[in-house]
Formats: C-alpha cells, sequence, structure tokens
C-alpha cells in the first residue's frame, strides 16, 4: 500500500526506487532531446544516431539526478540522519529523511550538497566535451554538462522545498532562531518563485507560441503545490515533535489467545468496543485483529482459527512507551500495519493506531485555527 515503484537496489545502504511516473518522463526527455535538441546540434547525422544520442542522454540525466539526491543523502548520513531510501520520480528525486535537520548548519551543507554535486558534474561534462572527439560525443557531453548546470540552477531557487529554499530557510533560521517563522517564509518564496514560473511558461507560450512554455506551466503548478504541502507536513511534524508514543498510546484493546477459533472468541469480539484486538503467542504478540475483518466472516468460517482473519506483525513490529512518535512513523511504513502494540519487558502497555496519531494531529491543527 505504501510502495508505487521499483525497487532498483541499494547504495551504499540506501534503497534506489523508482516512481512509475518517472517512466513517462524518460519517455518524454528522450522524445524532446532525440527528436528535438539532437537533430539541431548534429545537423547530417541519421535519425536512429540522434534519437539514441537522445536516449544515451536521458539515461545520464537519471544518473546525474540520482548523483544529486545521494549527495544529499550522504551528508545527511554523515550528521547521523537516517537516510533509507530514495525515490526518483515525475521531477527529479526525493531523499526520504525521517527528520528535520537538528540545526541551521547541518541544513545548510544537506541543502547545498545536491547542487554542489550538480555543478562538479557541469563542469567534469564540459570540461570533457573539450577534447577532441566525434562530434555525437561532443554535442552529448555539453548538452549533459548544460541539463546539470539546469539541474543546479533550478534547485538553487530560493523557494521550499527546493534545496535554494532550504538554504534560505537555514539563513533565515541562523539569524531569526525561529525554525517556524523562517520555513513559514520559505514557503511563501517557493510560492512566489511557482508564480514567476507559471507566469514565464505562460508569456513563453503567448509570445512565441512555444510548447516549452507547458514545461514552465507544468513545473511551476507542481512547485505551488509542493510549495504548501511541504509546510503543512513541516507543521504536523512539529506537533508531534515532542510527542513519545506513550503521550498517544491506547489502552483500548482486547489480547485473545492466538490458538483460538473465531467461534470460541465470538461473542466477546463482537461485545467489545475497542475494535482491536491483539494476538497473543507464548506472551508475544503476534498479530492484530480489526473489527471490520470480522464483519466480513461467513458462518461457514467461524471454526476457522481466529489467526485466519488477523494480521500478522513480524518480529520487532512494536514500539517502546518513549519512544518518539515521529520516528516511530517510519515502523508503520516498514511492517505495512496501521496498529503497533507498545510493548516493555514482555508486558504489552497499549496500542497506538495511526488514527490515534490522526486524531491528535486533527485536534491540535483545530486548536491553532481556534
Ligand atoms: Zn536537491
Amino acid at each position: 500500500m505504501f510502495n508505487r515503484g521499483i525497487v532498483l537496489g541499494k547504495v551504499w545502504g540506501i534503497l534506489i526506487e523508482i516512481d512509475f511516473s518517472w517512466f513517462w518522463i524518460f519517455l518524454l526527455v528522450s522524445w524532446s532531446l532525440g527528436f528535438g535538441v539532437f537533430p539541431e546540434l548534429l545537423p547530417g547525422f541519421s535519425t536512429l544516431l540522434q534519437v539514441s544520442i537522445g536516449i544515451l542522454a536521458a539515461l545520464f540525466l537519471f544518473v546525474s539526478v540520482l548523483a544529486h539526491e545521494m549527495a544529499h543523502s550522504l551528508v545527511a548520513r554523515k550528521f547521523g540522519l537516517p537516510v533509507e531510501k530514495i525515490t526518483l520520480f515525475l521531477f527529479g528525486g526525493i531523499s526520504n529523511l525521517s527528520d528535520e535537520p537538528s540545526t541551521p548548519k547541518v541544513e545548510f551543507f544537506l541543502a547545498a550538497a545536491g547542487p554542489a554535486l550538480s555543478l562538479v558534474l557541469a563542469a567534469s561534462f564540459w570540461a570533457i566535451s573539450l577534447f577532441p572527439q566525434s562530434q555525437p560525443l561532443q554535442a552529448l557531453f555539453s548538452t549533459l554538462g548544460l541539463i546539470n548546470f539546469s539541474l543546479a540552477i533550478f534547485n538553487l531557487l530560493p523557494g521550499y522545498p527546493l534545496d535554494g529554499g532550504r538554504i534560505l530557510r537555514s539563513i533565515l533560521w541562523a539569524t531569526s532562531k525561529n525554525l517556524d517563522r523562517s520555513t513559514y517564509w520559505a514557503a511563501i518564496g517557493g510560492q512566489f518563485i511557482a508564480g514567476l514560473i507559471i507566469g514565464l511558461g505562460a508569456l513563453q507560450m503567448i509570445l512565441s507560441f512555444a510548447l516549452s512554455g507547458l514545461w514552465l506551466i507544468l513545473i511551476g503548478f507542481y512547485l505551488f503545490r509542493n510549495a504548501k504541502a511541504s509546510y503543512e507536513a513541516y507543521l504536523l511534524i512539529s506537533e508531534l515533535r515532542d510527542k513519545s508514543v506513550s503521550d498517544l498510546a491506547s489502552s483500548n484493546f482486547l489480547a485473545v489467545e492466538s490458538s483460538a477459533s473465531i467461534k470460541d472468541l465470538w461473542e466477546e469480539l463482537i461485545e467489545d468496543g475497542t475494535g482491536t484486538f491483539l494476538l497473543i503467542e507464548e506472551n508475544q504478540v503476534r498479530g492484530v485483529v480489526r473489527k471490520a475483518s470480522l464483519s466480513r466472516v461467513k458462518e461457514s468460517d467461524l471454526s476457522m482459527p481466529i489467526v485466519s482473519i488477523s494480521t500478522p506483525l513480524d518480529d520487532g513490529a512494536y514500539l517502546r512507551p518513549g519512544d518518539s512518535v515521529v520516528a516511530s512513523l517510519a515502523k508503520y511504513e516498514k511492517y505495512e500495519t496501521n496498529t503497533l502494540p507498545i510493548v516493555q519487558k514482555s508486558q504489552i502497555l497499549g496500542i497506538l493506531r495511526l488514527e490515534d496519531i490522526q486524531i491528535f494531529l486533527q485536534s491540535a491543527r483545530k486548536q491553532r485555527k481556534d
């Protein structure tokens, strides 16, 4: 339910994943390079060669974006921030960080690492293109130089959540000491820049009927939405920042032996108002049964063991009462569950459902608005 992409493998312990939307962009980029850019740079060469160079350049673009994200991730790890995976999607990549950087300095270096690497790549490709070589290779390398340079410049635009917006936030944060306000203004910067890009795209389409204007409009809308969403995500995370698992825990659950049949427990389960049952085996939580799955049980299935309608929980799929809620969020994704038991010294202290976190956030949000 959480994965929308294809896992390529692990590099230095970081999972590399491609979102399905990426394939569209790969086709589009190959197309516009192979039929638009390279026919102009390489007139007189065959269409096959022009298109092949286009596809090659699109592949190199993919590696360049990956290297950019890898630079962010490795710097994050150097500062002790865990990075689980990198997802490459429609307009580039994203490194999955589980929490915000701890200081403006960390934020600055983390954000600057990606564009810095893109600039180094741009310089390297341009340098390679200066060596004597065949015309198609020369066109390929100089185009890759330009692509990496554009990647660096675009990402350095001072609008959150772009790298440049994060750099802006780190500077505001260092001077004002207020992360909330700094994030707010950096996100406003993001929306302002998105507006400029949309305007530029529209102007380009009106004045020169250029279809490339449409690209700018799309990127602008995407950035606008992202700036708003990132700021909201930031607010949510900051509500949860100093909450521990036990702060939001619920004791509303029923523990049942996993060897029992559905029939044995039927009345107890139906009458119980909690809606969540933990399956216990030798003092260990083995799974979770939700009331919703009970309602789907047919009469003929009543003699089946309760395990058959439970969601199993792997070893390690539990929380400790002192765990931070923000850090635990990754566990729900890892174990693909909505409910985790809170365990201390083999004692079950309660459960924490994703709904409980959502309900807390909704009320916190309401309080902030009032
Ligand atoms: Zn970046």
